[in-house]
């Protein structure tokens, strides 16, 4: 779906997102975001301030740039106290899982102000222990993206995920799901009721106008409804529209991440031998009174089948070494439908013209 990428080193040598240093020639590495490539550091490049006196950042900038941090980084409103003890390590694993979805989003086209250059719909992160500070929660509020720092570690998250009776947590899920927040926040919120794209999330995802407080509390205390696999992509999903929308969009943001990563390493879902379920093709059609590009809906459709395919894939080899599901998720007839009004979504609202067709 994304333009397919390599990271190469100017020595020939394959390198990696979070690659700080070429192992064949030896020399420092860092993502350029402004070319989405691995370069060789250079005198007109600079490393973020970030990578430079912390050593969490391996993105650089221009070096005649006015700013001191890269285009994630530049976005922290709050960074954690850095002279408590696990906490740079901590912080480390957030950048990392942060910078991924950052790179996804301004490759599908959207423009990534502060909230200092654009008030309005600009985007910060506040990542903080709410441990420390118990008034403050991870979600989203107002163009804020507040994560937890205990997140980053295992243990916490492990207990949470177990508590919560999730299928995965991760920290990249966390900020996928967040961002699923704020892009509703800066491109739907403000829209009329009756808009034709408020009307189709409503179709497609519920009605958003039922409180969102009681839906929250309800969910907490009973759960989800035992058969809300048939609807929803996880079972935090059936609590609320808005909830169902941001793992929906997380979903989207893992699915063009997962593809842009297999078409890197050259990994083809084609040819495998699995009877897979065919969705049926009206579920990769748009809700009335939206129109799809001409040929969209079957391209979104040949490429959920090849998804569905490379997720199959993946959960046999994780299988096959005694490790859980890598890929613990259905994609009924109803989660295509709304993963489909995402994809429109993300074509509508990037800025630039949407790179290539679905495939
Ligand atoms: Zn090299
Ligand atoms: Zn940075
Ligand atoms: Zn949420």
């Amino acid at each position: 779906m994304l333009e397919m990428k390599s990271f190469h080193c100017a020595c020939g040598n394959i390198l990696y997102f979070d690659s700080t240093r070429c192992l064949r020639c030896q020399q420092d590495v860092g993502f350029d975001p402004l070319e989405d490539g691995m370069r060789r550091l250079k005198p007109s490049l600079r490393l973020c301030a970030n990578g430079r006196m912390h050593g969490v950042c391996n993105w650089l900038l221009p070096a005649d740039s006015p700013e001191a941090f890269c285009a994630s980084c530049r976005l922290n409103r709050t960074i954690p106290d850095l002279s408590e003890g696990r906490n740079l390590r901590h912080w480390g694993l957030m950048e990392a899982a942060k910078r991924r979805v950052i790179r996804t989003l301004l490759n599908l086209g959207f423009r990534l102000p502060t909230l200092e250059e654009d008030p309005q719909d600009g985007l910060g992160f506040d990542i903080l222990s709410t441990t420390l500070d118990p008034s403050a929660t991870m979600g989203h509020l107002r163009g804020v993206i507040t994560v937890s720092l205990e997140e980053a570690d295992d243990t916490w998250r492990q207990i949470n995920l177990q508590q919560l009776g999730e299928a995965s947590r991760t920290l990249l899920g966390h900020f996928r799901h967040e961002t699923g927040h704020f892009v509703w926040h800066r491109h739907l919120s403000r829209l009329a009721w009756d808009h034709p794209s408020r009307h189709a999330f409503r179709e497609v995802f519920g009605n958003d106008s039922e409180s969102y407080a009681d839906a929250l509390s309800r969910h907490y205390e009973q759960g989800a409804a035992p058969d809300w696999a048939d609807h929803h992509i996880s079972a935090y999903a059936a609590s609320h529209p808005w909830e169902d929308w941001a793992e929906t969009w997380a979903h989207y943001l893992q699915m063009v991440d997962g593809f842009e990563t297999c078409d890197h390493l050259g990994i083809r879902g084609g040819g495998v031998n699995l009877p897979l379920v065919i969705l049926p093709m009206e579920s990769c059609t748009l809700p009335p009174g939206l129109t799809a590009h001409p040929g969209e809906d079957a391209n979104f459709h040949a490429w959920l089948q090849r998804w569905i395919c490379l997720a199959a894939v993946l959960n046999e080899i994780s299988r096959s070494f005694g490790a859980p599901f890598l890929y613990p998720y259905i994609i009924t007839p109803d989660v295509a439908r709304k993963l489909r009004l995402a994809h429109h979504f993300a074509q509508m609202w990037a800025v630039r013209a949407f790179p290539g067709g679905a495939g």
